[in-house]
């Protein structure tokens, strides 16, 4: 097989072209990094490149393929990482200017379980500093640019991860969600991602964030991809005690699936003020089409959504100031010069390591928590997550799933969100409940807006119903082209 043929594989056709001996592991990663030098200077998808290792160890997964050891349906295909998780020897930043010099001496357990079913690890991807943000901007590695026009953002927080899917320089990729960062920018950049259920994917590794939000999930050019990925990396991990057993997604079943009679709620606050007409548009029309094919749609109120976004803040900002106390200095990574005392060089080095928007985090985190204010703030947010748990236990009662946009836009300007920071936070209305209350959603591409840029929508699902989740995108995505959609990567404008 050439390398544009390599190329233009999914991730599972990757995967069966190496089992069948149409190409091998070591070609494809070769294929790969041709691309990604190709690539990189027009969209600075990756933080690194590990061009020597992946090389290598393709050679070494090659041999277990063709001895019958390593089985796995992505068993030599090429996977990018966001930047949050660790690689044992090989530098993990979280976009962050403290963790520049940082090589961790273990690997994440996601990791782990990929390199145990020959994937081969080929990078890192760039996202917004320690996860903080929607756009990628905030990255200490500078900003990700969209393949679908270069004067936009690709989202985030993982927009490397997206942007990489999207732009042809990873096959198959893994972003981190605590609020919507998975989900937003596949959107903004036209392919599938899920977020799973809380609990499904080890966290041990992952650089934390808001460790109650977190949760880890694959980007792909298409759902199905998703699903193998998913299935590789889940599973209880005695190392996170907040993990779980899954049952694994049933790829077969997925392909298979007929929409017929399945339940569809749609939430009418997820259409109000705020949704960009073409967004709206194209959802109702993704969501007609499923009606087309025999789903049953109705339409219901979900009130909560008006207090996601301040309820969600001040969670996440609360376990990101306590989670981010590690990094003094001290222990990890980058330590300040010429400090006066030991108290000096936390101040110092935490002035110079951490970005503007983490420190806005940091303080909004401490503030919430402070004496004065718990009650009203912090204690507040936790009682909303409890009436937003009941306003999905009522939906669930009677959908399967919920449809609706995955962000109200579709990918911005570079440089306009973060001179208006509450705007960016608003971008993220409907992402941030199903972290609250740990469920698990998806988005798959559904259309282009008036300018040419992807549309997303977002399926939610109950706890652990991950196989409806996909069941019904794979069914939408055998019955539409959206998803192999591409940008015309040669100009990287519509
Ligand atoms: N945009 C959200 C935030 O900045 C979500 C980020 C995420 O999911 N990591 O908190």
């Amino acid at each position: 097989m050439n390398k544009d043929q390599i190329l233009s594989m999914t991730a599972l056709a990757l995967g069966q072209a190496i089992r069948d001996k149409k190409t091998t592991s070591v070609e494809a990663t070769a294929a790969l990094l041709a691309a990604i030098s190709e690539n990189e200077p027009k969209y600075n998808c990756y933080i690194s490149v590990f061009e020597k290792q992946a090389l290598s160890d393709a050679k070494a997964v090659q041999v277990k393929i063709d001895s019958g050891e390593l089985t796995s349906p992505l068993a030599g295909v090429p996977v990018a990482i966001k930047d949050n998780m660790c690689t044992k020897d090989r530098q993990t930043t979280c976009g962050s200017k403290i963790l520049s010099n940082f090589i961790p001496p273990y690997s994440a357990t996601m990791v782990s379980k990929l390199e145990a079913a020959g994937a081969v690890i080929i990078g890192k991807l760039n996202m917004d500093e320690f996860a903080m943000g929607s756009t990628t901007e905030t990255s200490y590695y500078g900003v990700t640019k969209n393949p679908w026009d270069v004067s936009r953002v690709p989202g985030g927080s993982s927009g490397g991860a997206a942007a990489a899917v999207s732009a042809g320089e990873a096959f198959l990729a893994f972003g981190s969600d605590t609020g919507g960062s998975i989900r937003q920018p596949c959107s903004f950049c036209g392919v599938s991602g899920i977020k799973p259920t809380y609990g499904t994917v080890s966290r041990f590794g992952l650089v934390a964030y808001a460790s109650s939000l977190d949760q880890i999930g694959p980007i792909g050019q298409n759902i199905l991809d998703c699903a193998a990925a998913l299935n590789i990396v889940m599973g209880k991990d005695p190392k996170d005690q907040t993990t779980m057993d899954s049952t694994p997604v049933d790829l077969d079943e997925a392909r298979a699936f007929d929409v017929k009679g399945l339940r569809i709620g749609i939430p009418l606050d997820y259409f109000g003020e705020g949704l960009d007409p073409d967004v709206k548009a194209r959802v109702l029309e993704a969501a007609e089409k499923l009606k087309s094919m025999g789903a049953i749609l109705e339409e219901f109120r979900l009130p909560i959504v008006e207090y996601a976004v301040p309820t969600y803040y001040i969670i996440a900002c609360a376990e990101a100031c306590s989670n981010l106390s590690r990094f003094d200095g001290i222990k990890y990574g980058f330590r300040a010069e010429g400090a006066k005392d030991l108290l000096d060089v936390y101040f110092k080095s935490r002035s110079e390591g951490f970005g503007l928007e983490v420190k806005h985090r940091i303080m909004l985190g401490n503030f919430v928590l402070s004496s004065g204010y718990y009650d009203a703030y912090y204690r507040k947010a936790l009682q909303v997550k409890a009436l937003i748990k009941k306003s999905f236990d009522e939906a669930f009662a009677k959908y399967d799933l919920i449809l609706g946009p995955t962000a109200p836009t579709t990918a911005l300007p570079i440089g306009e969100s973060l001179s208006d920071p509450l705007k960016m936070y608003l971008g993220d209305i409907y992402t941030v409940l199903v972290n609250i209350v740990g469920l698990p959603a998806a988005t798959i591409p559904c259309g282009l807006d008036s300018r040419g840029l992807p549309v997303g929508m977002q399926l939610i699902g109950n706890h652990r119903q991950e196989q409806t989740i996909i069941n019904a995108a794979a069914a939408f995505q055998r019955a539409t082209d959206f998803h192999l959609q591409k940008p015309n990567r040669n100009e990287g404008q519509v």
